[in-house]
Order: C-alpha cells, then structure tokens, then sequence
C-alpha cells in the first residue's frame, strides 16, 4: 500500500513539473509588447516588441512636453528601458520628432539594426532629424549631427502595400496613415512556438478632411491594434465653417495692411496651408492681394519633399495638377531670409506649431503688440504654453524671454488638424471585422480612456490603455 501511495506521489511530482510551465503559459519565447512611451502623453512613441526571434521597436520619438522643467524631459528622452544594442530593427511610421526623434540616441547608444519606413519618411527624415540635431543643441546634448549623420544610413527606404520578410520569418508591411506626407500604419506579422500574430501600429491617424494626401487604408482583420488617441475626446470644428473664418480673418487684417501670423509645424500643416491658401487665391476668395512668406529652411525643404512625392497625394490633387494647377507653388508665395522687412498685408507662416521654439517667437513678438494684426492658431495648444496663454487672452507674454503686450486678434481653428478626431477614429475601425484586443496610446490621459471606453460600448472590440512601461504577454 505504502509502494502505491509512494508511486503515485512520484507521478504527481512529475506530471507536475511537466504541468506548471504549460499552465504558466509566459515561457522564454511568448511574444510581448512593452510600451516605452505614448502612454497619457501625445510625446515619446516608443512600443517595444519581442516577437519571440527578434526585439524591435515602433517608433522611437522625443518626449517634447512644454511647461515641464527642461532638464525633466531631458531625463524622460535619456531613459531607456531596454538596452539599444539588444534592439534588432526600428519601424518608423512618420517623421515627426516625437515618433523618430529619439533614433539617432539609441544609435548614440549603440543601436546597429536597420530603421525601416516608407520612402517619402526617409527623405524627411534626413531633414527632420538634422532640425532636432540643431534644435537639441541648444538645450540638450542628446545627440549632434554626427549621430545624425549616422542614423541616417541605417534607414532602409520600403514601399507602400509591399510585404517584405526578414530573415527571422518577421514580415511587414506599410500602409497609408494620412497624415503627413510618407507617413504609415505598420502591420506586422510573425509566428511563433506554431501560433500566428498580427500587429497594426496606426502611428499617427489622419484627419480625413486634411487636403493633398490619401486617406487612411481600410485594414479589416487583426489580432492587436495599437491605436492613437490624441483626440480620443474631442472633435474637430466644422471644417467649411473654419475654412470661412479662416477666410474672413485673412480678408479683415488685410484690409487695414495687418499680418496674419500663423505658427505652424514645418512638416504637414505649413504645406496643407499653403494648399489652402492657393486654392482661396484661385477662387477669388480675397479681396485684395497679399504676400505668403514661409519663414522657415526646413519648412521650404519639406514643401520641395511634397512637391518631389506628388505620386502620394488624393485624386483630386493629382488631378489639379493634371489641369496645371500646382497645390504648393503660386505667385503670392515669396521666398524669405530673416533679413527681409516685410511691408504691406501678408501672411506669415513660421514654426513651431506650439509657438515655443523657432522663428514663430520674432514675429510674435513683433506683431502681438499690433491691434491690426491677427495670430491664428491652427494645430491644438496643450495646457501652460505660449499659444494656449493667448489664446485664453492675457494681456501681456513672455516671448523668448521678453514681455509683450497682446493686442493682437488670435484664433484658433481646429479642423485644420493632421489627426482624425474621435468620430473619424470610430469610423475607421468600423472597417474591422476582427480585432482581439486594441491598445490605446497616444493621448492625454482623459482622451486615451474617453476613447478606450468609447470603442467598448460601441464595437465588439476590447480596449485597454496601457500604462507607461507595461509588459503585455501576446497569448
Ligand atoms: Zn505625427
């Protein structure tokens, strides 16, 4: 009897360590997805994947927060949590700073895989990433040009709508986001210990109603989405009425030869602009004629980008350019260097979009002070900064250290957004027939859970927002 109980004591001692490491179904090669960045924040996209071979990451972006002390996004850029050596490839999904922006630290670092992205990224990255080389140099030694220089030769150029497959069995694929020119979502797909996975990163999503490029592909099957939610609780204004607005201020500050200072991104919003602008000037919106000055290299520099990439843009654009009406090059447009005096009506267009960096903060600082001047302010202007200080009318600012009077007119037009808000979010998933589980990022905290919570009561779709550096088992 003793022999039995004592038999049978072994066989539960075996058949367990046999058991508990299936019942622990996390072994050493379970897939997971680490999120380093983006999470209750729109800065610092970084989302780490370990497919089981390989370790990569989408996207690796600055944390660029204004109104937190320099030296704490400082911190939050320099720490990593993975080691850049042990990172075998980076997919970029556009060439904002706070998607790449951080790359050429980790090949600082000692990052040495390959950076993949669209072609149309790659050309504005090269550009981009020499901007923020000189844009960190004042504040921050995160990199130099050097690491820049660098960086750039890892990039490795991909179509849209091509599968390629890396050696390790990963495949990829880009896909049309909308939002800026060369921006993609980034669908992967692997298998590992005999299951499949599929992963679509969104990057940014673009706002349907943004003119020149494509809207965002259809995508109707996969096992995880990691979904952006910057404006996860908001809506943008009516885009005909803003365009109307946008008209009229243009019409009432010229008329008393005031200028129209708008801050904007050099990538994306100063070209949609631009494209606006044209279009009025074709249609006779105006009532008189004013000048157009991009003070900005960089901004010239992507517009060219835009220009070279017109194989990318809608129908409709590509077709105006059929009947030789080019979107970007019209004769209001002048160039400009910094010497310049600019005399009579214009509009001005200068970075940066949240008026806290770059050449924005000269003519703020001149044309606040002029009543006959108006500031309109065309991307969102989070809590503490400059623009949103205006915006909620102070009498007086700080520019670039100075105080100055605001008697300037300011205004702020929303759906000239190069994001889809939540509604045009909704509608894009509504293509989905099958998605297991989405991860929301990309957000103020409010907007990542208003948005979360909005797709589990309106689609079959389980949601959740991932915490900052938390670990999610792919199962
Ligand atoms: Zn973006």
């Amino acid at each position: 009897m003793k022999k039995i109980a004592v038999i049978a004591l072994i066989i539960f001692i075996s058949l367990s360590l046999v058991l508990i490491p299936s019942l622990n179904a996390e072994t050493e090669s379970t897939p997971y997805l680490k999120f380093c960045g983006a999470n209750g924040t729109i800065f610092g996209t970084c989302h780490l994947l370990y497919t089981g071979k390989s370790t990569l990451l989408l996207d690796c972006g600055l944390f660029q927060e204004e109104g937190y002390p320099k030296r704490e996004v400082d911190r939050r850029n320099r720490f990593l949590p993975f080691s850049p050596r042990d990172i075998d490839y980076i997919f970029v999904s556009h060439a904002h700073g706070d998607h790449l922006g951080r790359i050429p630290y980790l090949v600082r670092k000692g990052f040495s895989g390959k950076i993949y992205c669209t072609e149309a990224t790659a050309e504005v990255a090269r550009e981009m990433l020499r901007l923020l080389a000189w844009i960190l140099s004042h504040d921050s030694q995160l990199y130099n040009l050097s690491h820049v220089e660098a960086t750039i030769k890892h990039l490795v150029p991909c179509d849209y709508n091509r599968t390629y497959t890396l050696p390790d069995g990963l495949r990829f694929r880009f896909l049309e986001a909308g939002h800026i020119i060369g921006s993609a979502m980034v669908y992967l797909d692997f298998q590992e210990g005999g299951d499949d996975y599929s992963i679509l990163f969104t990057g940014d999503i673009g706002n349907p109603a943004s003119p020149l490029l494509r809207p965002q592909e259809i995508v109707e099957d996969v096992d995880y989405l990691i979904c952006e939610s910057t404006y996860g609780n908001r809506l943008h204004s009516d885009g005909a009425a803003d365009m109307a607005k946008f008209k009229d201020i243009i019409n009432d500050t010229t008329k008393n030869g005031g200028k129209v200072v708008i801050p904007c991104y050099v990538l994306a919003r100063t070209q949609n602009i631009l494209y606006y602008i044209n279009k009025m000037i074709r249609e006779g919106a105006f009532d008189r004629p004013f000048d157009v000055y991009v003070d900005s290299t960089y901004a010239n520099k992507m517009t060219r980008i835009y220009r070279k990439n017109s194989n990318l843009f809608n129908d409709e654009t590509r077709q105006e350019i059929r009947q030789r009406k080019p979107p970007l090059s019209f004769p209001a447009l002048k160039g400009y260097t910094p010497q310049d005096r600019i005399i009579g009506p214009a509009v001005i267009l200068a970075p940066s979009g949240m008026a806290n960096v770059g050449s924005i903060l000269t003519h703020l600082a001149a044309y606040l002070p002029d009543p006959n001047s108006a500031v309109i302010f065309v991307g969102y202007q989070p809590e503490g900064m400059l623009g949103r200080k205006i915006l909620e009318g102070a009498a007086s600012v700080k520019v670039g250290g100075k105080m100055v009077p605001v008697r300037a007119k300011s205004y702020y037009l929303s759906s000239f957004s190069g994001h889809a808000d939540y509604k045009q979010i909704m509608k894009w998933l509504d293509n989905f027939k099958r998605i297991k589980e989405i991860f929301v990022v990309h957000g103020q905290p409010d907007s990542s859970r208003a948005l979360a919570e909005y797709i589990e009561s309106h689609t079959p779709f389980k949601a959740i927002v991932p915490k900052f550096l938390q670990k999610i088992y792919l199962k």
